[in-house]
């Protein structure tokens, strides 16, 4: 039996994979078991922001792992103290909760604005959620997101949630009250298309969760490290969170997750209250460390945004070329939405087989989130690979 038929015959069948087996990565390269090399503009999706096999990532998990990989959190971890310090001098944070994924990390955040809320009055449990959305799969990770699909069949929901449209003020007005507790939302949906949030809608959100009481929450597992040019998306629009989520890239593909807090909300979660046990391990948060002291390096966010608008511009010079097959393209920094008017799913495996990795999101929109260190040459290298396949479907 070869990979592919092992897995199909012993792993539980909840991905559709691609016929495909990496076996070794360098900077924004992958290679597959037959020795095929790809340009990786997918990151496994906005996870290994610095690359494949970082050599400062790499260092520290080998020295760790020779070292020691787990003790407990009944005990003082050296890396955890100094990856919590560097995400709160880096950010509105004042303290940090170590887990091991962005639904752990989501899971936390709603646990937390509910212990919140129910000290002030026991009624006041609600969480306000938007649609399109996307929080993970645990379930009140799953209760959050705003797309019935990751929820059919495993109800009953969890009680208490409402949901409002993304980038309505109206419609969040609606569902708001002295009842809510918390407010989750995504600065830019990601798995719902690319949508970025506007600028007046955060700070609705500010004002409104100040008004009511309310904790707000801002899940960036997606556009948190650096992913849209800032290290946390929030920085862009001048509005803060009182709880930030993290996860995929704080590890650059070792497993991390973490729960940022200030103010009233950093002082919520108390000992007995929540707990992990990896959570803040020796290996994931030494790894954290490494990627926290490269995306902080003096120019290199300036570069991501250079490098994404410069990836946009030829995103949208491809819009022009293919209006039939193409409408537009949004996001910030090396976060791209290509919004085709067509199902997507066909021209990432034609880019797939031309070997340019990206994916397909909302079921029309094409998803760019490469590796952050990705160079121009690479990113023209595949935009002509996706000028090839969309010529294909241009007719
Ligand atoms: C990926 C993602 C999650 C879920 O993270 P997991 O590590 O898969 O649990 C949650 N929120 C957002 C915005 C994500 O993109």
């Amino acid at each position: 039996m070869d990979v592919f038929e092992r897995t199909e015959r012993f792993v539980m069948k909840t991905y559709n994979r691609y016929p495909v087996c990496f076996v070794k990565g360098e900077g924004c390269r992958l290679y597959d078991s037959q020795g095929k090399e790809y340009l990786d503009m997918l990151a496994g999706i906005a996870v290994c922001n610095l690359g494949h096999a970082h050599p400062a990532v790499t260092r520290a998990v080998c020295e760790q792992a020779k070292e020691l990989l787990h003790v407990s959190n009944l005990f003082y971890i050296e890396s955890q103290a100094e990856l919590a310090e560097l995400i709160c001098k880096n950010s509105f944070g004042e303290k940090v909760f170590f887990c091991n994924s962005g639904a752990e990390a989501n899971e936390g955040a709603i646990k937390l604005a509910r212990r919140y809320g129910t000290q002030l009055d026991p009624e006041k449990y609600e969480i306000v959620a938007f649609k399109g959305s996307f929080h993970g799969r645990t379930m009140a990770a799953v209760t959050v997101t705003g797309q019935g699909k990751y929820s059919e069949g495993f109800g009953p929901m969890l009680p208490g949630v409402k949901f409002a449209n993304f980038n309505d003020v109206d419609s969040l007005l609606s569902v708001v009250s002295e009842r809510t507790a918390g407010i989750i939302v995504e600065p830019i949906q990601g798995e719902g298309g690319v949508v970025p949030a506007s600028r007046e809608f955060l700070r609705a959100l500010r004002e409104v969760a100040d008004r009511f009481n309310a904790l707000l929450i801002f899940d960036e597992v997606q556009t948190g490290i650096g992913r849209t040019g800032k290290l946390f998306a929030y920085q862009h629009y001048g509005v803060e969170p009182d709880v930030m989520t993290l996860a995929k890239a704080l590890g650059n593909g070792v497993p991390i997750g973490a729960i940022v807090a200030k103010g009233k909300a950093a002082e919520v979660l108390r000992p007995g209250l929540h707990a992990s046990t990896f959570g803040g391990n020796l290996l994931a948060t030494r790894a954290g460390v490494a990627v926290m002291k490269e995306v902080t390096k003096p120019g290199f966010l300036e570069e991501v945004e250079e490098k994404g608008n410069y990836l946009k511009g030829l995103l949208e010079e491809l819009v022009g070329e293919f209006p039939q097959v193409l409408e537009s393209v949004r996001g910030k920094g090396l976060m791209l939405g290509l919004v085709c008017k067509v199902g997507c799913k066909d021209i990432v495996k034609s880019a797939l087989d031309r070997g340019l990795i990206i994916n397909c999101t909302a079921g029309n929109v094409l998803r760019f989130v490469p590796p952050l260190v990705i160079s121009r040459e690479e990113i023209d290298e595949g935009v002509a690979i996706l000028r090839e396949v969309l010529k294909g479907y241009a007719g």
